[in-house]
């Protein structure tokens, strides 16, 4: 290889690497807010810092941990505000690119899909894909909706008989929770599976709609461009992307959600403004009223929350 070939290849290994965005020094820092006016504070300098200050877990509530990601640049203005107003923290996570480097997937499993590992967009569909052949007459794969950079969101349905109530499992439909997608793919592997009769005698009794990855844009980008990323691809300028789950018609831009484009909770410019939400709407309506429970899978917060999410 000559030098110039050399000097290209490097060149080009080096921006593929670039752009990939980093995290190192960003902390996670627990912190107790005491009193109403903690609140305030830490959603102010959330508000006021949005790309140094992120939460991982909101603060609402008094005498229950936030979790904070606090960029290198604002760490020392951000615990003296802490400080000052008497507020308590520990360091939850020291360094998150470290983290990130860890969660990176191994393909220890050598293309075999297992719940050891993550695994990118195309290895998840590449399994669900594979699902049809291996139970023939019971699992179809469907093609629930579409993404704003003309992906399929394609999940299953596994179909016991006729005449059973519809069950609907998704899966990240916020791009970087990663783990929801294992777990509803766990799930979708156990209800074929399982042997145990207790589990067979409730699963059998239902049909279901599985979609492991309802945002399939924003998960490929947390593999390609930013592990943190939350939101649809679809350009809301100056910013890019809208929440999913604020985007829906019930109670939009009400409580919980942004109105501001830069926001991870951004409600987009209207309700179904994401082609993702519009689409598997209408795939949900054509279900009918054999739908009878839709479960939605995040992370993290330890919380089980029923209809509707959106009341306190
Ligand atoms: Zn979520």
């Amino acid at each position: 290889m000559s030098w110039r070939a050399t000097f290209l290849l490097l060149a080009v290994l080096s921006l593929a690497a670039a752009k990939y965005r980093r995290y190192d020094g960003h902390r996670v820092y627990r912190v107790v807010p005491s009193k109403g006016h903690h609140l305030d504070l830490l959603n102010k300098l959330a508000h006021e810092n949005k790309k140094e200050i992120t939460f991982w877990k909101a603060a609402y509530v008094t005498n229950k941990p936030a979790d904070v990601m606090v960029s290198p640049q604002v760490k020392n203005s951000f615990l003296a505000a802490l400080k000052k107003n008497g507020v308590k923290y520990s360091v939850l996570v020291e360094d998150v690119q470290k983290l990130i480097d860890k969660q990176r997937p191994t393909g220890a499993a050598g293309g075999k899909f297992s719940w050891d590992d993550y695994y990118p967009l195309e290895d998840v569909y590449k399994w669900i894909k594979s699902l049809p052949a291996k139970y023939p007459g019971i699992v179809t794969t469907v093609v629930g909706g579409y993404s704003y950079e003309n992906r399929e969101i394609v999940g299953v349905n596994i179909s016991f008989g006729t005449n059973r109530p519809i069950v609907v499992l998704e899966g990240t439909i916020h791009a970087r929770e990663w783990i929801s997608t294992a777990a509803v793919t766990w799930m979708l592997n156990q209800i074929l599976t399982s042997t145990n009769s207790t589990v067979r005698s409730i699963v059998d009794q239902f049909n279901y709609y599985i979609l492991p990855v309802y945002n399939p844009d924003g998960y490929k980008y947390t593999f390609t461009d930013d592990r943190m990323w939350r939101k649809t691809l679809q350009p809301h300028l100056p910013c890019m992307g809208a929440d999913p789950n604020r985007n829906w018609d019930h109670r939009w831009s009400e409580e919980g959600a942004s109105n501001n484009p830069c926001d991870g909770k951004y409600h987009g410019p209207r309700a179904f403004s994401e082609i993702e939400i519009r689409t598997v709407s209408k795939f949900l309506a054509s279900l009918g009223r054999d739908l009878q429970l839709y479960m939605a899978f995040h992370s993290y917060s330890q919380l089980l929350m029923y209809p509707y999410g959106s009341f306190p």
